[in-house]
């Protein structure tokens, strides 16, 4: 039996056993099919508190884990296929085993939508992101044409937060109006370094055989017509995908799949924690992920003291 089973390697997993493992807690972390999770895919992350010249993404998880083993937590390589949080303890299914734990802190984060292009996979992290906030301020896109896609609040968030460093940002948009609330999209078309290309969807990004990002292809939906706009970056904002499906029917969801916290890091089932991403369409950092998997473990040990 397990006291804590932290579901997930990310910074609110890692953040998570880190607390657990000093309390005594001798945390299991289950890490699933991306060990370190997404900041493992960035090679660098400048907005991490305590690393003035930045630090690469998978450094920084290393360290992370190298942490919190020291004070006693255990990685285990593995993917939660199933859980049963109708009693205590909980049962969980992990690549066919199973696994019992007093407490649970969910942190299986959040993976987001793309495009569905090769040419974009091939450019990501070469001019592609998925994050203006981590990436939009690199020398690469300072005072170059930028582009956006999507047309929600995150797409406009996005674009509104490109214009500090781009010359210009189009947003690119399928429809002929934004899906975003009435303030986003009012800041959006107010803003005169915004370019709205409506009706249009990326075809291609370009320039595969450059290894860079040098424009997109663009498909006008109404009329078929094809034209190319030259830019440095894209920033795809479409929307995420909470990994969340395992729990559903478990524990409280969002119309979204997001896990709704019921109080600070408590969900709806008692002895259940959650952090990170998979709880969090908001804000989406390492660091706002590391203090949530900070929470749910001092919440989870609270919750086993006083079972004692
Ligand atoms: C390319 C890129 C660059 C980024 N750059 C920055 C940056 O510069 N600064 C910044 O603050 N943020 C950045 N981010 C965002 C940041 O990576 C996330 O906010 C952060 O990783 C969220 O942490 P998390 O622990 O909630 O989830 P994740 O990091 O997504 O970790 C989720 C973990 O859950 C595990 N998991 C999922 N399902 C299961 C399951 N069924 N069983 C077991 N384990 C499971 C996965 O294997 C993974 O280990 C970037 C994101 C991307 C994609």
């Amino acid at each position: 039996m397990e006291k804590v089973v932290v579901i997930g390697s990310g910074c609110a997993g890692w953040t998570a056993a880190l607390y657990t493992a000093r309390a005594n807690l001798q945390p299991l972390v289950l890490m699933g099919g991306q060990p370190g999770g997404l900041l493992t895919t960035t090679s660098i992350v400048e907005n991490y508190p305590g690393f003035p010249e930045g630090v690469d993404g998978f450094e920084l998880m290393s360290r992370m884990q190298k942490q919190a083993e020291r004070f006693g937590a255990r990685a285990q390589f593995g993917t939660v296929e199933a859980v049963d949080f109708s009693k205590r303890p909980f049962a969980l299914t992990v690549d066919g085993e199973r696994v019992e734990a007093e407490t649970v802190i969910i942190a299986t984060g959040a993976g987001h939508r793309d495009l569905g292009l090769a040419s974009e996979h091939k450019l990501e992290t070469k001019g592609v992101t998925y994050c203006a906030t981590c990436d939009g301020a690199l020398p690469v896109f300072r005072n170059q044409p930028l582009v956006v896609v999507g047309g929600g609040d995150s797409a406009c968030e996005e674009a509104l937060y490109l214009t500090r460093f781009g010359s210009v940002v189009y947003l690119i948009h399928r429809r002929d109006s934004l899906r975003a609330s009435k303030i986003m999209a009012d800041r959006a078309l107010s803003n005169p370094k915004i370019k709205l290309v409506w009706d249009s969807v990326v075809t291609e990004v370009l320039d595969v055989k450059l290894d860079k990002v040098t424009g997109v292809r663009l498909k006008n939906v109404k009329t078929g017509a094809e034209n190319m706009l030259d830019c440095a970056g894209v920033f795809v904002a479409i929307g995420h995908v909470p990994n969340t499906r395992i729990f559903k029917g478990q524990i409280n969801l969002d119309e979204n799949g997001y896990i709704i916290p019921a109080q600070g890091a408590a969900t709806n089932v008692t002895g259940v924690f959650v952090a990170g991403d998979c709880s969090d369409h908001v804000y989406r950092q390492a660091i706002t992920a590391a203090g949530m998997g900070c929470a749910a473990a001092i919440e989870a040990e609270r919750f086993l003291a006083a079972q004692s």
